[in-house]
């Protein structure tokens, strides 16, 4: 890829690639949040993605900081990656049918989780809608516990308080929700003991399940207290419930082993997606052995998909994981630490109040003093200047996700050019954070 200068006029043919989706897609996308809507103006058509950068159909070029929302760790079109997809399509595409790959995926993922059984499934929002039904049909039980600004996909159980794409649209649930979906979930603040021990001292043996992202990444970057998911797992098991760790964000990139690298709470339930996808629609959930066996066709609950195991896909997520090895994360890490100190230099010059959000490598910035411990904290800071900064930055060529209530991504290939660029970038961009009204 040449080094283009990005240049903020130049957005003409993604303009008309838009205006020509819009015609035919609702809004122009397939998932709300690349619209744009919460940060305004033109959004970008990409043409091309390789290693640390985005390209878009005007020939700008960007530092990738959401790299797919996660799944892009050691950069864009890792060459293995390429590879394997290709080597496997060979293959066929499809098969309804076992194969050997998909006992390969598995047995990468339960080599680096406390899962004993994983089923693989095609995207996060099956993971979590399959492990909540799993859940129920474990324990025999309705009612799940979620916390307030995570997101688990759009499973319509799921849909409350949900964060991200969600929040930054300002609705606190989707039209369309029954009452009857959403009337067996309880929502309780993040990172709040007492409420969780409240809800259960309220609905003694109805409660299935608590569901927490393993650390919160849709309403900005959360981490959990010190304790909270143990503490979790304590409270469901005193009331024979079960916690689902969603690590669909997390997972295999806050770690080798994903946030249970980081606290060793292993959910009786864990789901997986992004990085374990390789960047092809894949998914997966796991979790205890005893209760996974309820699943069909070992046990009652039902659950199936006819790619389900996608030999693809399967090709992408295992060579995804090979190329993910210890040194990766200590070179994400740092990546990380060094966009995150970029950040607050820059913020810091300008007298822009601010507070960088960190769990592992995971990051945000939240535009007020002090750490921000739940979704009520994020949304009470000075979320006005986020599309100011972003769109300096994005103008700078650098590619921030397009919502202060998302989480920064970096990945392992992140040059000291990138760094340059972004700490160039950063100077406009602190300033219209700082102008911003
Ligand atoms: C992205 C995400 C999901 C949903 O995954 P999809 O593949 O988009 O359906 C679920 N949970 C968490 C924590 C996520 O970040």
């Amino acid at each position: 890829m040449t080094d283009l200068q990005p240049t903020s006029s130049q957005t003409t043919e993604s303009a008309r690639l838009l205006e020509r989706s819009a015609r035919l897609i609702p809004g122009g996308v397939n998932s709300p949040v690349r619209a744009f809507g919460s940060v305004g103006g033109q959004a970008r058509v990409i043409r091309e993605a390789k290693g640390s950068r985005l390209v878009d159909v005007d020939g700008n070029e960007y530092v990738d900081l959401v790299c797919s929302w996660g799944p892009m760790l050691m950069g864009n079109a890792l060459p293995s990656i390429v590879e394997a997809v290709r080597e496997a399509a060979t293959h066929g595409l499809s098969f309804g049918a076992p194969s050997e790959a998909e006992a390969e995926l598995a047995e990468a993922i339960v080599g680096r989780t406390a899962a004993e059984q994983v089923r693989l499934v095609n995207s996060g929002t099956e993971a979590t809608m399959s492990a909540v039904r799993l859940a129920r049909g474990f324990t025999g039980r309705a009612k799940i516990v979620k916390f307030e600004g995570c997101y688990h996909g759009h499973v319509d159980a799921l849909l409350a308080s949900a964060g991200s794409g969600v929040a930054t649209l300002g609705l606190p649930d989707s039209p369309g929700v029954t009452g009857a979906a959403t009337a067996d979930t309880i929502v309780v603040p993040y990172n709040d003991l007492e409420a969780v021990r409240r809800v259960f001292a309220e609905h003694p043996g109805e409660i299935a399940a608590i569901i927490a992202e393993a650390a919160a990444g849709n309403m900005g970057t959360v981490a959990p207290e010190e304790g909270f998911n143990a503490a979790l797992k304590e409270i469901a098991h005193e009331h024979g419930a079960l916690l689902i760790l969603d690590e669909v964000m997390t997972g295999f990139r806050t770690s080798y082993q994903g946030w249970y690298g980081v606290d060793r709470v292993a959910g009786d339930l864990v789901t997986f997606g992004k990085v374990v996808s390789g960047g092809l629609p894949a998914a997966a959930f796991g979790g205890r052995r005893d209760v996974m066996e309820h699943l069909a066709p070992l046990g009652p609950v039902y659950q199936a998909g006819t790619l389900s195991g996608n030999p693809v896909a399967v090709a992408a997520g295992l060579a995804s994981l090979r190329a993910a090895t210890e040194e990766v994360y200590d070179v994400v890490g740092s990546n990380a630490n060094r966009l995150a100190g970029l950040l607050h230099e820059a913020l810091e010059r300008e007298g822009v109040a601010h507070h960088i959000q960190r769990a592992s490598s995971m990051l945000s910035v939240r535009f007020a003093q002090g750490e921000g411990r739940n979704f009520r904290d994020m949304q009470a800071a000075d979320t006005f200047r986020y599309p100011a900064f972003f769109h300096a930055l994005l103008d700078a060529g650098v590619y921030a996700p397009p919502s202060v209530f998302e989480t920064w991504f970096v990945s392992s290939v992140l040059s000291d050019d990138d760094f340059e660029r972004i700490e160039r970038a950063l100077v406009p961009a602190a300033k219209a954070a700082a102008a911003a009204a």
